[in-house]
């Protein structure tokens, strides 16, 4: 046996072991030389220990101690003793002992880092450069450690209830649609490309048709997405697919594992079934098909409050069907400045104004417009919000409801957390359905899927013009954030056929991307629904984190880049011959970014 075979680990060192002999082996996290004592403190994955070199007790172990520096990575050999009533720390769990070091073996010197494992608040390049670094810190061991039970009691969950995990292919086909892919050169069939899974999805459903009822897989997927806050190239979901399933089911199954997981690891108990709202409802109250409801600021649409309005700008959304949508804060008169910044905020969120109301305490209005307003126009107001009074104001949005009330739901979220309307420590989950079945593309040419081609409309769609149609779809929100979203699937071949006809696609196109697919329509295909979870922003939320690179061990920059690896690269010219790929172009961006 190697002498530095640990014997305990450091946060393990408790009063109880008084008198032992322990082997340790960590990092310095710090040194402190009094001449005759030096003391360190040593750390590993389970917690800091102290300990001491005492020279009247190993003179060798001492003149070693003497070079040591943090984050050498070093064993000891020593007896656990306790420590003298005035160096006892209450604050370390193992702050009563400390280990008297009889010989040491440093393992590894280490040079000086590149930052404090102390500091809060480092550069996150130099994290991601450095990340292995950076994972040494305690907080960034507790994300992964929760990362790592979480997923485990998931799976504990779902096996415990009938579900094979199975793993899908990630080298897959290209698919119209959906999200951008990344591609893969092919060596051996040249000049094609596998793509990079963008999810599970079809192979989840032919898994459906092999029979295997209950499936679930902690999946990889990809997507070539342009970089937001909680997005990153390559991301983890709960992939979940059962046969013979209604809605229900399927949100029930996904609701009694997030209670279970909750329950089991932070001892939450949730209230199930978790509230269930429907998209026009949620998209008029917030603006938004993931409301944050740990508060409410619903907006109010004053619409008919202001059809006598003589206000131009005004009169023409009306003129054109557009809507106009008010935000009420109560008791509070905002200051100039502050109006102003309001009013820069919406705009920066595409709003062409925001126009504010106050409601002062001797009755009158305060407004740019305030001319242009009835007398009686806090009561006419009061119809529609009840609860609106003096000393209150009104932030007001006009427009396309469409294009407004997206604007109103971000003030909405903007105002909760600058008014610290938000109540910490919540999770607020909540499923939202009835979801459209199509939606115009961004140049408005074309429908596509909503969802996802393979999603099952609500009953009576034929008749329907496409905007109308619903869809057996159903997400999942936790403090506004979509972590989960799925559906029923379509399950006759004709009908999926007719939905791949309204996306546009010909029976050409159909064939060549999706004949595999519609010929196991043809071979007993069972109905059958799913659903995938973001486990990377759901744990952002559990993690308390304000990103999800924060839960992720080694993510990518926000441009995609691997600041450590310094990877996408090129690739060298014999490579790309062998691929039988020639480049046309080198981003100018990539090399921006290789500092
Ligand atoms: N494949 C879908 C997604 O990745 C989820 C599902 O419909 O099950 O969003």
């Amino acid at each position: 046996m190697s002498t530095w075979k640990r014997t305990v680990e450091c946060g393990a060192v408790t009063e109880k072991m008084l008198g032992k002999e322990v082997v340790l082996n960590g990092w310095i996290a710090h040194r402190r030389d009094h001449g005759g004592l030096v003391f360190i403190d040593l750390r590993d994955r389970s917690g800091i220990v102290q300990a001491v070199f005492n020279s009247d007790h190993s003179k060798e172990a001492h003149s070693i101690a003497e070079s040591l520096r943090s984050e050498f990575v070093v064993s000891i050999h020593g007896t656990v003793i306790a420590r003298s009533e005035a160096q006892i720390n209450d604050k370390m769990a193992t702050g009563k002992v400390e280990v008297q070091v009889s010989s040491i073996a440093i393992l590894n010197p280490s040079k000086h880092l590149p930052f404090s494992l102390e500091e809060d608040d480092i550069d996150e390049e130099l994290r991601l450069k450095y990340r292995y670094l950076d994972l040494r810190r305690p907080l960034m061991q507790q994300r992964l450690a929760l990362r790592s039970i979480v997923l485990f009691s998931m799976r504990e969950f779902l096996i415990q209830n009938g579900f094979f995990e199975v793993e899908t292919p990630i080298l897959t086909k290209t698919t119209p649609g959906g999200a951008r892919e990344f591609l893969t050169p092919s060596r051996i069939h040249q000049g094609s490309f596998y793509a990079l899974a963008q999810s599970p999805q079809i192979y989840k459903q032919l898994l459906m048709t092999a029979g295997f009822e209950r499936y679930f897989q902690i999946a990889r997927c990809f997507r070539d997405e342009d970089s937001r806050l909680d997005r990153q190239p390559e991301f983890t979901q709960l992939d979940l697919e059962m046969s013979f399933v209604e809605e229900a089911d399927v949100r029930g199954v996904i609701e009694h594992m997030l209670a279970f997981v909750f329950k089991k690891l932070f001892n939450i108990e949730i209230k199930l079934p978790l509230p269930t709202f429907a998209y026009d409802y949620v998209f008029a109250l917030f603006g938004s098909d993931k409301p944050d409801l740990r508060y409410n600021l619903p907006i109010y649409d004053l619409t008919s409050v202001f059809k006598t309005v003589k206000l131009s700008f005004l009169e023409a959304v009306l003129g054109q069907g557009g809507k106009i949508g008010a935000l009420h804060i109560e008791d509070k008169k905002f200051t100039r400045s502050e109006l102003e910044a309001w009013v820069e905020k919406s705009k920066k969120l595409g709003s062409k104004g925001l126009l504010y109301i106050h409601f002062a305490q001797d009755g009158t209005i305060e407004s740019p417009v305030s001319k242009f307003l009835p007398t009686d126009f806090l009561k006419q107001a009061q119809s529609v919000i009840k609860s609106l009074k003096l000393g209150d104001t009104l932030f007001i949005v006009a427009g396309n409801y469409k294009e407004a009330w997206p604007i109103l739901g971000k003030l909405r979220s903007a105002f909760a957390q600058e008014l610290d309307l938000i109540k910490p420590n919540t999770l607020n989950l909540c499923w939202i359905v009835d979801f459209p079945l199509l939606e115009r593309d961004e140049k408005d040419t074309r429908w596509n899927s909503a969802h996802h081609p393979f999603t099952a409309p609500k009953e009576g769609w034929e008749k329907l013009q496409p905007g109308d149609m619903k869809a057996q779809a159903y997400d999942l929100v936790c403090n506004g954030f979509e972590i989960g979203g799925g559906s029923i699937r379509i399950y006759d071949k004709a009908e999926q056929y007719k939905v791949f006809e309204m996306l546009g696609l010909s029976d050409k196109e159909i064939q060549e991307k999706f004949g595999f697919f519609l010929e196991a329509q043809e071979f007993g295909f069972p109905p059958s629904g799913g659903i995938a979870l973001g486990l990377d922003r759901l744990l952002m939320i559990l993690a308390n984190a304000q990103n999800i690179r924060e839960v992720i061990a080694f993510p990518k920059t926000q441009r995609g880049y691997d600041a450590m690896m310094h990877s996408p690269t090129p690739i060298a010219p014999t490579v790309l011959k062998e691929l039988g790929i020639a480049c046309i172009a080198s981003s100018k961006e990539g090399n921006a970014d290789k500092k």
